[in-house]
């Protein structure tokens, strides 16, 4: 869908336009030609809390009329202090130290860069390597990008990155070699470790992941062993584990954290997205004191943006933050992501090619396949996950969709509305996705062996 704009001097990643914004309330969002949309992605998995919430402008609108920036080698500022404090309390376990950036890119690269400080600072020099997932995203600048795995965004650029180690992302649900969930786990855990050996562990600095895959795997969750074996292996080589809830973090799987789901607490955890949720660019990074007092003991992190910790950006956070803790929107997210997970796992029983539903709270997604029980892919031409994105988007509905690419390759669609949604919201996503899913079965003219 091209539409409405005149060429223009702005310019994003393609030729691609779409309608322009009018307004947002809510989980809907209006184009100027008074079309309205059902933000059943939260744009990017962003607009956590909904648009236009009432008390989130209000605190930035003081906020605003007392100081929007103070530079942070010149000034503290409250609503940073207060929001750290919010986070430190929020988060499980002994993540207590807040470092501010201003979005998800910067975060990851932050996580990495106070790894390997940490390191530095006690003494253990020779660590640099980060070993990764393929496929995944963490960023699209050159260092988050190196410890990306996603060939369109990653190939241009290799020559100028340093090559980091990957290891296969769980994609268990695509092995069917009469493994049980939790032995999947453990196989692809222990891949980590052989890389870890093969690199050399004393060069090995952190492993980092998502805990539950985002764009490029489309909401993967991994067997329980998967997380507590991860966790065992980077404690047996003195290795940091670093979570990227860049995605999942602030409440979106139902707990403030994604690593709560499991028994496996990371070193250091990367959020952005939910956490502006779309009223401000801001992310963090959240590590315990152990990892942070030798940095500042051995003479600082020599890392920092210029917009690190701004008060409006701030304000913003802790009113999204004070939002979800007041209205349980974490509870209402767990307990509404079932519904709609159920509601998916339905759609299945109708439509052949859906291969699989998967994800946590209102992080879901499905992939379709051209056979259930080989999980082999559409064929790339068919370019499944533009089509369905488009055909929802003419009936009002915002999906999210990738071609996971790098081994073996699935049309995924991620379904996400934000934290507030309820039982009419869920109603009105599924029955736009089932119209959607038979239009593109008509267009691809899909017989699928089920
Ligand atoms: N990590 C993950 C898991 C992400 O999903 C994203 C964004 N899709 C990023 C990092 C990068 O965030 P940003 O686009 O805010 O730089």
């Amino acid at each position: 869908m091209t539409a409405g704009l005149v060429p223009s001097h702005l310019f994003y990643q393609s030729r691609l336009r779409r309608p322009t914004i009018a307004r947002a309330e809510g989980v809907y969002i209006w184009d100027v030609e008074g079309r309205r949309y059902l933000d059943g992605s939260s744009g990017a998995m962003v607009s956590n809390i909904g648009h236009s919430n009432p008390r989130v402008l209000e605190a930035m609108r003081e906020q605003m009329n007392r100081a929007t920036f103070g530079y942070r080698l010149h000034f503290e500022n409250e609503p940073a202090e207060q929001l750290a404090s919010v986070i430190a309390d929020l988060c499980p376990g002994d993540l207590d130290r807040v470092f501010f950036v201003s979005g998800g890119s910067e975060a990851t690269e932050t996580a990495i860069k106070l790894a390997r400080s940490h390191k530095l600072a006690v003494g253990e020099t020779t660590r640099w390597k980060v070993i990764s997932r393929a496929p995944s995203y963490h960023g699209c600048t050159l260092g988050a990008l190196a410890v990306s795995s996603y060939d369109p965004l990653t190939e241009p650029f290799a020559p100028m990155m340093r090559e980091m180690p990957k290891v296969p992302a769980p994609r268990c649900y695509l092995d069917r070699d009469g493994l049980d969930p939790e032995q999947a786990g453990l196989r692809y855990a222990e891949m980590l470790r052989d890389r870890i050996l093969a690199e050399g562990p004393e060069s090995v600095l952190a492993f980092m992941m998502e805990p539950v895959g985002g764009a490029t795997t489309g909401a993967l969750v991994a067997p329980d062993s998967y997380y507590r074996r991860t966790r065992e292996i980077c404690d047996e080589f003195g290795i940091l584990l670093i979570y990227d809830e860049v995605m999942t973090g602030v409440g979106r799987t139902g707990r403030f954290l994604a690593a709560e789901h499991w028994d496996a607490m990371p070193d250091i955890v990367a959020l952005a997205k939910g956490f502006g949720a779309g009223y401000a660019p801001l992310g963090a990074v959240v590590a315990p004191q152990r990892i942070i007092e030798p940095v500042l003991d051995a003479g600082g992190f020599a890392h920092g943006f210029t917009y690190a910790g701004n008060p409006l950006a701030c304000a913003a956070g802790l009113a999204v933050t004070r939002e979800i803790v007041a209205h349980d929107l974490m509870g209402n997210t767990a307990r509404i992501g079932d519904l709609l997970k159920a509601g998916m796992e339905g759609l299945m029983a109708r439509f052949p090619f859906i291969g699989d539903v998967r994800g946590k709270g209102l992080l879901l997604a499905f992939e379709l396949v051209a056979d259930r029980q080989t999980m082999a892919p559409l064929p790339a031409h068919l370019d499944a996950y533009v089509r369905l994105v488009d055909i929802a988007y003419e009936r009002g509905l915002i999906i999210y969709s990738r071609r996971t690419r790098g081994g073996r390759e699935g049309d995924h669609f991620m379904v996400c509305p934000p934290m507030i949604s309820d039982e009419n919201h869920v109603d009105e996503i599924l029955g736009k996705l089932t119209e959607s899913l038979q239009v593109l079965e008509a267009q691809l003219n899909l017989s699928v062996a089920a």
